[in-house]
């Protein structure tokens, strides 16, 4: 297709403000999926993404529109994650767009995400179609949201489209807009092949396929390419693009989106932010902008329930990570729970899917630790040294410095919700920023605050303390120093490394103190009495212990009821499951979890 046909887009929003469902709707009307095919959402294919209503993984569907003057338009939609764990696959997938739609729902306004993604959207100069959606609904203030959209991102409330994409109201006026408002690409088409990955994963037949954007020159099947970044390069054996099932093609041309299947075996040989080009130019030729190698945030290890899984356990990983180059793990081992594997992963949304997914698709029973930054201990000699797992902190006498990373967050609430904000915010160290009112009653306000606050409980809290009312987004923002300790824990008198925690030294007391007491009602009774104690280097600072078992607790099944006896059997044998033998005593999987709700 020529340049001047060609449109890129994609489409921003706060979660849930109709983002997937409108991108159902443009299919729809152009006739890329009929109304017959059309599965609510189509976009979001993973059974882990419908479930939980997000965008993991980035697609792009071609879509042919004739537009109102007759002319027809390859319009090329690029969906983007919608979470902030995500935030450099968003990047890359605006990197490949002109254009953006911006939905904001009219029965909430504009979010913490919706201006965040506005950010990036502005970085990589797009234009922007502000689409107000979900007006079928009674509560709608379409009025209101638009005034918000012209104070708050600065874009005349004339140019909003009113839209439902339930109902499909405003579809058409959508389309006009992009095909009217969003340039098309420019490239130069007599140059040597430019293409930006946006988006690549492991197919088992085709191996990895890349998703993207032909910036300039073009793209052919049969031809040889070399990854920039990777410095890899293999066979272009299959170029096409998503209608949205795969459609092959023989070249994708200057401006257009598609896929590209390489044969390669692993995802890390190109990834998302890579540039593509061809074997002869790769000496000479300029990477596009913005590679960055992913980065892990959060660490946690997993440990297999049964130690006889270890190997499946190591393969279930080999397999995620040929799909996601994010996602980082290493041998790790420990006193407690045996072999297993220390895992980095982009944030705390991003650990959680691939738990599920190694006990989904893996059938794997995991024991998880609790999540863990990773910080910059300097120590006495001078050497730094980086430790996510807090069992691998030096001793209190080999630290000079411990830093530890901060976040940057901003948070939008009605203002009356202020108050208990920088309460929590405190509670939380996090250091203040700025306030800025930015309608009569809502507010946006910016914070740093330490990660490892922020992955402990900290969303939940403020989504119960403004019943619901806040939306939150964070970025890294740099490593500071702080004063911090060890707690090491005893289980009868055993430490167990994997419950070592790092806290900091004005509140680990009353935190280790809150800790033991809760250990105390997850750690089921034994035969006999188990002390618990949180100790920091030698001196314990808090002692609880669980009562030995009465010794009648079975009795009282026996020549009972049977149906009681079955259910007690039933619960112990599931209770199994997550379990894990510390020297004499059975510890929990909830345990390891502890920390997550101390508040
Ligand atoms: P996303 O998170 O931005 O992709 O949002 P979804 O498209 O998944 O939509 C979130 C919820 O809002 C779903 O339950 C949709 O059915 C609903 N929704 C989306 N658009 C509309 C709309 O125009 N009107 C109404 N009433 N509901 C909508
Ligand atoms: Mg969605």
């Amino acid at each position: 297709t020529d340049l001047a046909h060609i449109r890129n887009f994609c489409i921003i929003a706060h979660i849930d403000h109709g983002k997937s469902t409108l991108a159902d709707r443009l299919l729809e009307y152009t006739g890329t999926i009929s109304k017959r095919d059309m599965q609510a959402q189509s976009l979001d294919q993973m059974e882990l993404e419908r479930e939980k209503g997000i965008t993991i993984k980035s697609q792009a569907v071609r879509m042919v529109y004739t537009a109102l003057d007759g002319e027809v338009y390859e319009l090329n939609l690029i969906d983007t994650p919608g979470h902030v764990d995500f935030t450099y696959e968003v990047s890359r997938s605006l990197a490949a767009c002109e254009g953006a739609l911006l939905v904001v729902d009219s029965t909430q306004g504009v979010e913490a995400q919706t201006l965040a993604n506005l950010y990036l959207a502005v970085e990589a100069d797009l234009s922007i179609i502000p689409v107000i959606n979900k007006i079928d609904l009674p509560s709608a203030e379409p009025e209101r949201v638009k005034q918000e959209v012209e104070d708050i991102i600065g874009l005349s409330k004339d140019e909003c489209i009113l839209a439902s994409a339930k109902e499909g109201i405003g579809t058409q006026d959508i389309l006009e807009a992009i095909v009217k408002q969003v340039p098309p690409p420019s490239g130069k088409t007599d140059s040597p092949l430019r293409a930006l990955v946006f988006d690549s994963h492991y197919d088992a037949y085709k191996g990895v396929i890349a998703y993207v954007r032909v910036v300039d020159g073009e793209l052919n099947e049969g031809e040889r390419l070399s990854m920039i970044a990777a410095g890899s390069s293999a066979d272009i054996l299959e170029v096409g693009y998503f209608h949205p099932r795969l459609v092959s093609i023989k070249k994708l041309t200057t401006g257009e989106v598609g896929y590209i299947a390489t044969g390669f075996k692993n995802v890390k040989d190109c990834q998302v932010g890579d540039t593509v080009t061809v074997p002869s130019a790769l000496e000479t030729i300029e990477p596009l902008a913005g590679y960055q190698p992913a980065k892990s945030m959060v660490f946690a290890g997993l440990y297999p329930v049964d130690s006889n899984d270890y190997p499946e356990l190591r393969e279930a990983l080999d397999r995620l990570k040929l799909n996601d180059a994010a996602l980082f793990y290493e041998p790790e081992t420990s006193n407690a729970l045996g072999f297993g594997f220390r895992c980095g992963f982009l944030g705390m949304l991003h650990m959680e899917i691939i738990q599920e997914r190694l006990e989904r698709e893996y059938n794997l029973d995991i024991l998880a630790t609790a999540p863990s930054v990773e910080y910059h201990v300097t120590k006495t000699g001078g050497e730094v040294i980086e430790v996510n797992n807090p069992s691998d902190m030096p001793n209190f006498g080999e630290i000079e410095l411990i830093e530890e990373p901060y976040m940057d967050i901003s948070i939008f609430t009605p203002s009356r919700y202020i108050g208990t904000i920088m309460d929590l915010v405190t509670s939380k160290r996090g250091l203040y920023k700025d306030l800025k009112y930015i309608e009569a009653e809502r507010v946006l306000m910016s914070y740093e605050i330490p990660l490892a606050e922020l992955i402990i409980d900290f969303y939940d809290q403020l989504k119960s303390r403004t019943q619901g009312y806040a939306s939150l987004d964070y970025n890294f923002g740099s490593y500071r120093s702080s004063d911090l300790v060890k707690m090491d824990i005893l289980v009868n008198t055993v430490p167990v490394d994997a419950l070592s925690l790092i806290l900091h030294r004005e509140r680990a007391y009353y935190q280790g103190r809150a800790f033991v007491e809760k250990l105390r009602t997850l750690i089921p009774r034994q035969l006999f009495e188990v002390p618990i104690q949180a100790a920091i280097g030698s001196r314990v600072i808090a002692r609880e212990s669980v009562k030995a078992m009465r010794k009648d607790v079975l009795a009282k099944c026996y020549g009972g009821d049977i149906s009681r006896k079955r259910k007690l059997l039933e619960k112990q044998k599931e209770g199994k499951k997550r379990m894990k033998m510390v020297g004499s005593v059975e510890i929990p999987q909830e345990a390891f979890m502890a920390v997550l709700s101390l508040g």
